[in-house]
């Protein structure tokens, strides 16, 4: 759609509204590093824990060192022994693992709290984790707050597309019928917007 709207109206978007449905680590690095367009979408998280202990938010990651800061001061890192081969880290899924040293963990008063079950704790973080930062930090500003009302918007016209103009089901076949359906449809909405804003207008010159 981004790019046939380009090649169509000649318009680049600077951001991209959506629901969380679109806040995918890949999809957010799609957005900012191959295309250069602001997320305003929510990011989509699965680090929460549902022990009560330390979430991935309760520990800071230090860019110059490429590590993680825990609540006891210690850092998590990639690798905490040197290989003659070095690794990169990164699992299939695209995670990379910070691990503190047990050593650290083991005289740490805060482990009931941190890794209850495991002898170290871990922490992942996506390659695509700048981006996500950057959809976070979007997501603290005015102009996110602006962007969401907008995109309510347009979902309450999906909405009255689906529920009142019937449109979770189409008649016609193939793309082209659903095009002319969705054409007639949006020119409906259109008239029913132009129908509420025209007759006052009327009054007000008669
Ligand atoms: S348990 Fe380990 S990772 Fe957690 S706060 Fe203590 S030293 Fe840091």
């Amino acid at each position: 759609m981004i790019d046939r709207t380009q090649e169509r109206f000649g318009i680049w978007p600077h951001r991209l509204v959506a629901d969380a449905a679109y806040g995918s680590a890949a999809n957010l690095a799609w957005l900012v590093e191959e295309k250069g367009i602001e997320p305003h979408i929510p990011v989509f998280e699965k680090s929460g824990r549902n022990d009560s202990s330390f979430e991935r938010v309760d520990f800071i990651y230090d860019y110059d060192d490429d590590s993680y800061i825990c609540p006891g001061g210690n850092h998590l890192r990639r690798s905490n022994r040197n290989f003659s081969t070095p690794r990169t880290g990164i699992d299939k899924d695209g995670s990379i693992r910070y691990r503190a040293r047990q050593h650290d963990c083991e005289g740490c008063a805060l482990k009931p709290q941190c890794t209850p079950n495991a002898p170290a704790r871990k922490i992942t973080r996506s390659i695509h984790e700048g981006a996500r930062d950057m959809a976070r930090d979007i997501a603290t500003t005015d102009a996110y707050l602006v962007s969401s009302r907008e995109r309510k918007k347009v979902e309450m016209l999906f909405a009255h597309l689906k529920r009142i103009l019937k449109l979770d089901r189409l008649r016609l076949r193939g793309p082209n019928g659903a095009r002319d359906e969705f054409h007639l449809a949006a020119a409906a909405q259109n008239l029913r917007k132009m129908a509420k804003i025209f007759p006052i207008q009327h009054l007000a010159t008669a």
